[in-house]
């Protein structure tokens, strides 16, 4: 076993937290083994050991211009002297708002909050609020945070958390929460015929990220938006993983459909707790001071937060060719990888849509998802370490998407492509 300075200050590779008497619990792992990170550049993180990784997991998600990007080092620096937030805000907040109202569809308000489970509990709550219902609807695999409403038996995270989802069954929970299973509309239909005038809101994953990429079925989104619309019933797109990344726009601007709310978090605060509940103003003016909604929180708003979002949002507002680049890095590596595994057998296919992209090592119909991620789990925990021991980084467990970064050239792509090999 190792000492805890050992551990911190990285004498250690592979080192199990649990054999250490660790007082930290908070360790994302595959099998165990994390790797320390000591710093990040670019395309690169470096562990407590010197060892280089080419990085897919973004810090899961936020660093889409890559790490340490100069702009937000030196705005983070700039601002690192204020120390004010909720109660005494900054202009910085409308900054942020204005510039998010501009670069997302069907928006007119912006609340900033600490974390995509904030965003995401504070859409339900206000559409609880809005409507006078309770119950919402919530896809099987589709993740939204770590609040308790999202964290159901019947399905959530599965991935993520190793809940087994029940195949093929819609079933009423805790806190109200129905499910339904993905790109399933006649289930969301039942649900909604089961429950009348009771269901607030429906809350999705435009594309499924937290199940490995699963795109949305041609005619699911749309049908969504009619079932929201002919039952009073409110649409929440949650882009915290597709916000500023599939598009400028997100979801709505890609797939040209509206929500009632969007949810975002990650790239939204360029590697800062934020994340952000908007909508337009009929629905968005419930909430708290002036709407019955309460919602507040203790550093949202916070400068070094905002400014750090501010500038990384502005970069990708200014130069949307970034959007075709990822597109083509990630396409370029899909077909690269595509050709590594060849005719192996091992995977069953690569899901990609944009900067976003998927390994999944066996095939399963979307209502058996639980049954087949041990199978999957059992093969990307192999994958995960022969790609770490060539240095290559991906998200730590099967059915997350992994995330490319501008700051990847052909060189590191053209390295993962050989590593999986
Ligand atoms: N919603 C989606 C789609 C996510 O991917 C995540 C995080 O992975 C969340 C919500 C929760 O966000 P956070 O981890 O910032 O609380």
């Amino acid at each position: 076993s190792y000492s805890k300075s050992e551990m911190l200050f990285g004498k250690a590779k592979h080192v199990i937290p649990g054999g250490v008497n660790s007082p930290v619990r908070a360790f994302k792992s595959v099998g165990g083994t994390p790797v320390f990170m000591q710093h990040a550049k670019g395309p690169f993180m470096y562990d407590v050991d010197g060892n280089r990784y080419i990085d897919y997991i973004n810090s899961w998600g936020p660093m889409i211009m890559g790490h340490a990007y100069e702009p937000v080092v030196k705005a983070i620096q700039e601002y690192a002297a204020f120390s004010t937030s909720f109660g005494a805000p900054t202009e910085l907040e409308i900054k942020i708002a204005e510039l998010i109202v501009g670069m997302v569809p069907n928006i007119d308000m912006v609340r900033m909050v600490n974390s995509g489970t904030e965003a995401c509990m504070t859409a339900i709550r206000l559409a609880r609020g809005y409507t006078g219902r309770n119950k919402f609807i919530k896809f099987e695999g589709c993740y939204h945070g770590h609040a308790d409403a999202f964290l159901v038996s019947a399905g959530s995270g599965v991935a993520t958390l190793g809940i087994q989802s029940v195949p093929g069954v819609t079933a009423t929970v805790a806190d109200d929460t129905l499910t339904a299973p993905y790109n399933n509309l006649p289930a969301v239909e039942q649900l909604i015929a089961d429950n009348p005038d009771q269901i607030a809101a429906i809350i999705v994953e435009p594309v499924a990220g937290n199940m490995g990429c699963i795109l949305p079925q041609p005619g699911f989104l749309e049908g969504l938006r009619q079932l929201c619309d002919a039952n009073g019933i409110l649409l929440i797109f949650d882009e915290v993983m597709t916000g500023f990344r599939l598009a400028r726009g997100g979801a709505q601007e890609l797939f040209g459909i509206r929500a009632d709310l969007v949810t975002f978090g990650k790239i939204i605060g360029a590697g800062m707790p934020v994340g952000a509940v908007a909508g337009p103003k009929s629905i968005m003016e419930n909430l708290a001071p002036a709407g019955k909604v309460y919602q507040a929180g203790t550093l949202s708003g916070n400068p070094i937060a905002m400014i750090a979002g501010y500038t990384l949002l502005q970069t990708l507002n200014d130069n949307p060719v970034i959007y075709e680049q990822l597109r083509e890095k990630a396409e370029y590596l899909v077909n690269g990888l595509r050709e590594a595994f060849g005719a192996s057998g091992v995977v069953y296919q690569i899901n990609n849509l944009g900067s976003m992209l998927s390994v999944h090592f066996t095939e399963y119909p979307i209502i058996d998802f639980a049954g087949a991620s041990a199978a999957n789990n059992e093969l990307f925990k192999r994958f995960f370490h022969a790609m770490l021991e060539r240095g290559v980084y991906l998200p730590p467990s099967a059915f997350e998407s992994w995330f490319m970064s501008q700051a990847l050239t052909t060189e590191e792509l053209d390295a993962t492509i050989a590593a999986a090999k």
